[in-house]
């Protein structure tokens, strides 16, 4: 991004601060517009707002206890999360972001001649680890409700062995499938397979009796691995650290030690920090709750459409090949969400602060005409 173009977002961001826009969320650090980059960053569903001042104190602090393994914040850390949960701490693995518990799982599901189920399109890195891996891969398209075609993939299960990915809420779609179909459909789940159910965003799903944690209601299938990160609402994807709960027999297939040891000091008292703060993910969830009632405000301005969301990031119709709009947003100084071939018409827009939006609507009209998104 040029000088002139970072001064324009770093004047709009003063501006609002000034006004007093942001005052109501003192404990937000109001980093997310002054990034190295100068880009505006849509295109990683990672929290605009930043980290707690809490969880960046705790970091700071952390300096100190750099000459030490992090074994035993881990252990505090595994303790919160089992109280947390009300398991027991042996069913809960850390690992340096849950995007590492995808890959073993991956791996594990390789070791036993097993495949891989996903929906098509989801989020992609089972099914990476599946190719490095060389780990048959069969992808399932979403419903055209945009929810994961469950009948379908219980087929492909029968008779074979391995993993089934579940991202709910997905991405990119942002869509939901339904809770009581998941569980049937776990209930039914062969013991052959492994069923990974990735919540990265469940602290952003709006009540609704179509979503319940699999980890605040756990099926009776152990078989089952659920995992959370602290890299969406958490706002902590720089610092690497999620985790995964599941049945003890689960937990002792998986290489906790491995997952565990990449785990730095820093993320885990962070992650603490975040979760003894109680208030810091609800206002984070009703400023999100907003944002996203705004950007859809604004797309049926212009009569668009979008699939419904669930999350912090937004999948639209852009009514012209993806690429041609994410290209054009990035000679702009925006990033969004990048292509998926399998929608290639929709786009992924991560919801950012108030100036970051209007940033991001400006350079959509100047791509995109007013009632042209469904062309
Ligand atoms: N799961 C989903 C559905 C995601 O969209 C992402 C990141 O975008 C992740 C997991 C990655 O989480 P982590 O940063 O913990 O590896």
């Amino acid at each position: 991004m040029n000088t002139a173009r970072r001064k324009f977002f770093r004047d709009l961001t003063t501006a609002s601060l000034a006004t007093g826009a942001l005052s109501h969320w003192p404990r937000l650090s109001l980093m997310a517009a002054e990034q190295p980059s100068g880009l505006i960053r849509l295109d990683r569903n990672e929290n605009p707002y930043g980290p707690d001042q809490e969880a960046i104190a705790a970091i700071g602090k952390s300096a100190r206890l750099v000459n030490r393994y992090s074994a035993s914040e881990r252990q505090a850390l595994r303790k919160t999360i089992a109280k947390l949960h009300g398991v027991d701490a042996q069913q809960i693995i850390l690992a340096s972001g849950s995007s590492d518990i995808f890959r073993s799982a991956v791996r594990l599901a390789r070791d036993t001649k097993g495949k891989l189920i996903v929906a098509s399109p989801t989020f992609d890195v089972a099914s990476r680890e599946a190719r490095r891996a060389g780990l048959p891969i069969e992808a399932v398209p979403l419903t055209r409700e945009y929810s994961h075609d469950l009948e379908k993939m219980l087929s492909l299960a029968h008779g074979s062995s391995g993993l089934v990915y579940i991202c709910n809420p997905n991405n990119p779609t942002g869509s939901l499938t339904p809770r009581n179909h998941l569980e049937a459909f776990l209930n039914e789940l062969p013991p052959t397979f492994t069923g990974l159910i990735d919540e990265a965003y469940h602290h952003y799903v709006p009540d609704t009796p179509a979503y319940v944690s699999f980890i605040d209601r756990p099926v009776s299938n152990k078989n089952v691995i659920v995992t959370r990160t602290f890299s969406k609402i958490c706002g902590l994807a720089g610092e690497r650290i999620g985790y995964a709960v599941s049945s003890p027999h689960i937990a002792g297939n998986l290489p906790a030690e491995e997952l565990e040891s990449s785990v730095s000091v820093s993320s885990v008292v962070a992650a603490r920090a975040i979760l003894e703060d109680d208030q810091f993910i609800r206002r984070c969830y009703r400023l999100n709750d907003d944002d996203r009632q705004e950007f859809l405000n604004q797309i049926n301005a212009r009569h668009g459409h979008a699939v419904d969301p669930h999350a912090n990031f937004v999948f639209m119709h852009a009514g012209r090949p993806a690429r041609e709009v994410v290209d054009y947003f990035e000679t702009k100084g925006i990033l969004i969400g990048p292509p998926f071939p399998e929608m290639n018409t929709h786009v992924r827009v991560s919801l950012g602060l108030a100036d970051e939006m209007k940033a991001f609507w400006s350079v959509w009209d100047s791509l995109i005409p007013a009632g042209m998104m469904h062309t």
